[in-house]
């Protein structure tokens, strides 16, 4: 297999085998010693910590509160609600012994927080005063997967599952939206992935959910991935565990639940939209440098380059630039702008005795073929900021062209089997569970969502014929 000067296989040639080494290589991650965990690296982590913060942000702005559940759940609490514990059992890991014994009742480690968040609903919800109930915890989960992958698909991963109680449908319906609304912002604003939102066939909701929808992000190798997902549980948990209130009428009525979640994926989302053959291609609101400024020279001239460097730095920062000096002196100026390159950072500025002497730094970005540039040390605090807006918006525009590129309107089989094998198909479907997994079967692409924002269109099924669901098209793809 042929592998570029940094080693990483070509994306053209293996996708997955250019993902799977560039994350390992750029220190993000390292693998863990269980089947299907990872190490998250502090270059991997800085980057969960950003889009964490913005997340926070957003979830507290809107009213919620954050609180903390514990890791392990008695087993019966899983088995109250049976779709609920149906579809979770085979991803479980369950804890029977502690303390050298057997215990009575077995604890599973916590795939999702619905039913001991209900449990404690229950307890805390009486009058109708108490709603909505808005809480929000940041975890790690466990979930058995049977083909994990680093971010994507982990045994654990960490997350944050919102879980909120309502009087009625129309105000946790708000709620679910509201929270799919977030996670498209973050998404679009902070990792420049324009996701597309919609809601999950019925053959994809979530366990226990009564509608579930998400956000689709295109990753470069035309492929989905669900980046996001928001529950409306209807009353199936408040059932199970007894959430009720007494209305202003005085009677006891059943509580409307949500719950949604955005997690580690993110990140590999990231690596997949924005990456290329030379490694990474971070977005700067999501960068944990920015900005990396980089000395050269020998002796007292690689002294006063450091020292610049620094100086710089120091600047970049009261800008509120993120900004890292790589004073190795020990490796050459090239193996660092390689370094840095496969790590994606948005800027980088090469700092010589000449151009100390000049009184600039040599500015080269991470994407886009222009050369490189001059620019004074003494205004960079104040252009860099506009550089780093603008490499931000080139990126969601370039992901926005290539989803757009790779999403085909579809409406007879052949075209359809032929966009799904390089991006997504917009085709109308009957909505029957069997033909779903019919296209699953023969084309390895399932209904990712349908679009919130799409034309009314009623006709034929692309597989079957049968009439068509939904009123609008669906878009279909492959998935992570
Ligand atoms: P869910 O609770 O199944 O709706 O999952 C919420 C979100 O967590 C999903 O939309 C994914 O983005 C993410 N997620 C689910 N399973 C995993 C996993 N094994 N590893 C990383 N992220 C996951």
């Amino acid at each position: 297999m042929e592998r570029n000067e940094r080693g990483v296989t070509p994306q053209g040639e293996d996708f997955s085998a250019w993902y799977n080494e560039l994350v390992v290589k750029a220190q993000l991650v390292d693998r863990g010693p269980a089947k299907g965990t990872m190490v998250i690296r502090p270059y991997g982590y800085r980057l969960w910590e950003l889009i964490q913060a913005d997340l926070d942000r957003r979830i507290k702005d809107t009213g919620h509160e954050n609180a903390y559940f514990p890791l392990l759940i008695p087993e019966s609490y899983l088995r109250r609600e049976a779709d609920h514990v149906e579809g979770f059992a085979p991803e479980l890991a369950v804890v029977t012994h502690a303390g050298g014994k057997e215990l009575e009742e077995p604890l599973i480690v916590r795939p999702t927080s619905e039913t001991i968040i209900g449990e404690m609903m229950a307890k805390w919800i009486s009058s109708h005063r108490d709603l909505p109930l808005l809480l929000n915890q940041w975890a790690n989960v466990v979930r058995w997967e049977l083909r994990p992958r680093m971010f994507l698909r982990t045994t654990e991963f960490l997350w944050q599952e919102g879980h909120t109680a309502h009087t009625d449908e129309t105000d946790a319906m708000r709620e679910t939206m509201l929270a799919l609304d977030i996670y498209t912002q973050v998404a679009r604003d902070i990792a420049a992935i324009p996701v597309l939102p919609g809601e999950k066939t019925p053959g994809e909701r979530f366990a226990g959910a009564a509608r579930t929808f998400t956000i689709e992000g295109m990753m470069r190798d035309g492929k989905a991935l669900q980046a996001g997902t928001s529950h409306y549980m209807g009353t199936n948990f408040a059932k199970a565990f007894d959430i009720r209130y007494t209305s202003g009428a005085g009677r006891l009525e059943l509580c409307h639940t949500t719950s949604w979640g955005m997690s580690t994926r993110m990140i590999g989302g990231v690596i997949m939209t924005h990456g290329d053959d030379k490694g990474l291609v971070l977005p700067p609101r999501l960068a944990p440098h920015q900005v990396v400024i980089i000395p050269i020279g020998r002796g007292d001239q690689g002294e006063q380059t450091r020292t610049a460097a620094h100086e710089l730095a120091a600047r970049l920062k009261s800008a509120t630039v993120r900004c890292h000096v790589d004073d190795r002196a020990q490796l050459s100026p090239g193996f660092r702008f390689n370094d840095w390159e496969l790590r994606g950072v948005p800027i980088r500025l090469e700092l010589g005795p000449r151009d100390l002497q000049s009184g600039t730094a040599v500015m080269a970005k991470r994407l886009g073929d222009e050369p490189k540039q001059n620019i004074p040390l003494s205004s960079a605090p104040t252009l860099i900021p506009n550089i780093l807006e603008d490499f931000q918006t080139f990126l969601l525009t370039r992901a926005t062209r290539f989803r757009d590129t790779h999403t085909t309107p579809t409406d007879t089989w052949p075209h359809f089997t032929e966009a799904v094998s390089t991006g997504w198909a917009l085709a109308l479907h009957c909505g029957k569970p069997t033909c779903e997994n019919d296209i699953k079967t023969t084309t390895a692409a399932t209904p990712r969502c349908i679009p919130l924002e799409a034309p009314p269109e009623t006709g034929r099924c692309i597989h079957c014929d049968e009439p068509s669901a939904y009123g609008k098209r669906v878009i279909f793809g492959r998935a992570y």
